[in-house]
């Protein structure tokens, strides 16, 4: 995972039905650094992750890495972006190995599990219980597991605290430490006052633009600048 410049989100557009989400979602991230991005509820986070993963389809705008619109060449997608949507993209009757298995290739979930992600997520302490079995923690460390695995240069996390105990959410953290120390960008939607610990760059997403704010650790006055 090594990504020599940033990455330039420019004028992403979207609407549903006529009806605008997202007039213009403007922002840069650099390696190494971590965006976070706080809005009310509907206020168009997860559309905007979910277009930048490839999920959805933006009205207009560019998403540009090392000078590639990734909106245009969506086959490049997964081999750049780690993305952990709001749910649990898990196989609920497969196991946690036969599901990281399903993202990547053994020799490198085996990797990954003795010294890399997986390891410093703990997904090696519940390799064999099916997700239905799983707590929340466990499933959303091993939903993060499956995203980078395969060492994405983008990370997108979509409210990854959501619901979480405090040893959990240190855990997650930690990891994704290490991850901006090894050069990665995380992107996050969130409303947890512990991730906005870790972000560089806080925006407001309000009435479909994108707003720099500069988040203090006063978690009230966040509070009314969303309103
Ligand atoms: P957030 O993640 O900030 O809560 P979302 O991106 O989920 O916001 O939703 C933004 C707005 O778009 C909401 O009003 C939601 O109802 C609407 N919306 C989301 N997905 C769809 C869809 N597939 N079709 C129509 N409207 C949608
Ligand atoms: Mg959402």
């Amino acid at each position: 995972m090594r990504i020599s410049v940033g990455v330039g989100v420019k004028g992403i557009k979207k609407a549903y039905k006529g009806k605008p989400v997202l007039i213009d979602a403007t922002f840069a991230a650099n390696p190494g650094k971590c965006v976070g991005i706080v809005g009310s509820n509907g206020s168009g986070k997860s559309t905007l992750l979910s277009i930048l993963a490839g999920v959805r389809k933006a009205d207009g705008g560019d998403f540009l890495c090392e000078d590639v619109d990734l909106l245009r060449c969506p086959g490049m997608i997964p081999r750049v972006i780690g993305y952990v949507p709001q749910g649990e993209p898990l196989m609920e009757e497969l196991t946690a190995w036969d599901n990281l298995c399903m993202c990547c290739d053994k020799r490198a979930v085996k990797k990954s599990l003795s010294d890399g992600a997986l390891r410093l997520l703990g997904v090696d302490g519940f390799l064999k219980v099916p997700v239905r079995h799983m707590s929340g923690g466990m499933k959303k460390r091993l939903s993060i597991g499956c995203s980078v695995v395969s060492n994405p240069k983008i990370l997108l996390l979509d409210e990854p605290s959501a619901a979480l105990d405090p040893v959990c959410k240190e855990n997650i953290r930690r990891y994704l430490e290490a991850y901006k120390r090894e050069g990665g960008i995380v992107v996050m939607a969130t409303h947890d006052a512990q991730d906005l610990e870790l972000c560089d760059d806080c925006y407001i997403l309000k009435d479909g633009i994108l707003q720099a704010y500069s988040y203090d650790g006063d978690f009230h006055k966040l509070a009314e600048a969303l309103m």
